[in-house]
């Protein structure tokens, strides 16, 4: 399988879409750079392929299955080159092709229910579902193909065609994963367009898209929402995340600390749903802080490709001068790095594994999201002031509480304003669950069936019962 082919299409501009390798930063291939005027072809050619493709349900369960098959068959091409342009260790990336494949086969297994309601009177609705129509999938640089699928996955199962735009810095994988997926699926099912913006403001706004789905930051969701408002296309958001980690009087430091190190460092943070914040009892907060500090110190940083490697650089240039700014604005406030707070002196976009004490709990640092690898730990007195800090930004992704005492931590979960909460560890999601986050970090809900059902509209039939009247 090539990992690099000539990116010649038509309406292209003169100088292509530079990629770079952050473990070196050096540009190491090159992409398709589409302008906008190119999308009409696109659209019109993925609404053509959509009315062959909604027709055959069985036809589509057999062309998905045999999709996932074709990503596990390229999965080591998939994640060297995954590798290569994100930045994540190898074992990263192999674990992402696997889930790109998994989301595959679970929602090729999937089919909407019709269902029939009766009132008492001698009528009554079917309710059956279609599709939407043709599909845009907007996605950022952290989990390319994984994100991907979770977007397209549904949507083709439930009968749509996809046009799919990744980050401008992850564009290659991502065209890799559609010429795989284009040996199995049909024609102009599933288009990937790269380029600059405003290539995404106008899949966004284009009027032949019906439904406009998103993963990103929150400024740029609201873009999208207001652009995907012309057409009135429907909008699914994932944003940003902020999420809390409550430690509770009862913790066992030493048994959790490699799982919370790990919920806020994997992926060398950039993760949605990362741990962004810790919050622990005061008395607990030197053990804490140690622990953590003493993994971020002692775990390997290097390049993704290199076998030894737990922790890679991050992704982009502006991405690793937003996480050293939020560790010196911290720093310049009182905070102090027990761990890391300066870029490593290397090649690449290596920002030292950080944590943070002594920090201003209104310090951007804590109050907006990093996204990289710096993590504040921050002590609390009262379980009710811990509560009201998680609670206490504009996002509401997720959140997690730990503890020995797995019932209490339960209750104090219950508290947390956000879309999925965790006891004990962080970040896990099962295929078969809803993913919604609450407040700025969404609109819409992924995942499971909910996931299915948000790529279809209800259609009903009134009909009278059968029988004699
Ligand atoms: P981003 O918002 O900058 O970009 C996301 C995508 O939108 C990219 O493909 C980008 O090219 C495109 N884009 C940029 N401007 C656009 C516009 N005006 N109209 C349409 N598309 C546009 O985000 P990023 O920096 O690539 O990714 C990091 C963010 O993504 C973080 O905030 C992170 O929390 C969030 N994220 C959320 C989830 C989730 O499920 N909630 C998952 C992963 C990442």
């Amino acid at each position: 399988m090539p990992t690099s082919e000539p990116h010649r299409v038509p309406g292209h501009r003169a100088a292509p879409l530079p990629v770079v390798d952050p473990a070196t930063a050096e540009v190491f291939d090159e992409a398709p750079d589409q302008q906008p005027d190119t999308l009409d072809a696109v659209v019109d050619r993925s609404r053509r392929a959509w009315h062959r493709w909604r027709a055959d349900p069985d036809a589509r369960t057999t062309a998905l299955l045999a999709a996932a098959d074709a990503v596990e068959a390229a999965g080591d091409d998939l994640a060297r080159l995954l590798t290569r342009e994100q930045g994540k260790p190898l074992a990263e990336s192999h674990a992402e092709t696997a889930r790109t494949a998994a989301r595959l086969r679970y929602f090729a297994g999937l089919a909407p229910r019709t269902r029939r309601i009766a009132d008492g009177r001698p009528v009554h609705s079917e309710i059956r579902w279609r599709p939407l129509g043709p599909v845009a999938a907007i996605v950022p640089w952290n989990f390319p193909l994984q994100l991907a699928a979770a977007k397209f996955a549904p949507a083709l199962a439930a009968g749509n065609t996809v046009v799919l735009k990744p980050s401008p810095f992850t564009p290659l994988a991502t065209r890799l994963l559609a010429s795989v997926l284009a040996t199995v699926l049909p024609e102009d099912v599933l288009t990937v367009v790269t380029g600059r913006e405003p290539l995404g403001a106008g899949l966004a706004s284009h009027p032949g898209i019906r439904h406009v789905t998103f993963t990103g930051s929150v400024p740029t969701g609201r873009a999208v929402a207001g652009a995907a408002a012309a057409s009135l296309a429907r909008v699914t958001l994932e944003l940003g995340g902020n999420d809390a980690a409550v430690l509770l009087d009862d913790v066992e430091v030493d048994r959790i600390a490699d799982r919370l190190f790990w919920a806020a460092f994997r992926n060398c943070g950039q993760v949605c749903m990362a741990v962004k914040r810790v919050y622990v009892p005061a008395r607990l907060h030197a053990r804490v802080v140690e622990a953590l500090a003493e993994r971020a110190r002692t775990v390997t940083v290097g390049p993704g490709l290199d076998p030894d490697t737990r922790l890679g650089p991050v992704n982009n240039a502006p991405q690793l001068a937003r996480v050293e700014e939020l560790a010196q604005r911290a720093l310049a406030a009182g905070a102090r790095a027990a761990a890391g707070g300066h870029r490593l002196d290397r090649p690449g976009w290596f920002f030292a594994p950080t944590i943070l004490t002594d920090v201003p709990p209104d310090s951007p640092v804590v109050t907006e999201e990093q996204f990289g690898p710096v993590l504040p730990v921050l002590p609390y007195r009262s379980l009710d002031e811990a509560v009201d800090a998680a609670n206490g930004t504009g996002f509401g992704l997720g959140g997690s509480v730990w503890g020995t005492d797995t019932d209490r931590a339960a209750a104090v979960a219950d508290r947390l304003e956000c879309g999925t909460a965790w006891i004990n560890h962080h970040a896990e999601l099962s295929l078969a669950q809803p993913f919604a986050g609450v407040k700025d970090s969404g609109v819409g809900v992924a995942g499971g069936p909910w996931g299915l059902y948000g790529n279809l509209r209800p259609f009903v039939v009134h009909r009278p019962e059968e029988g004699p009247r």
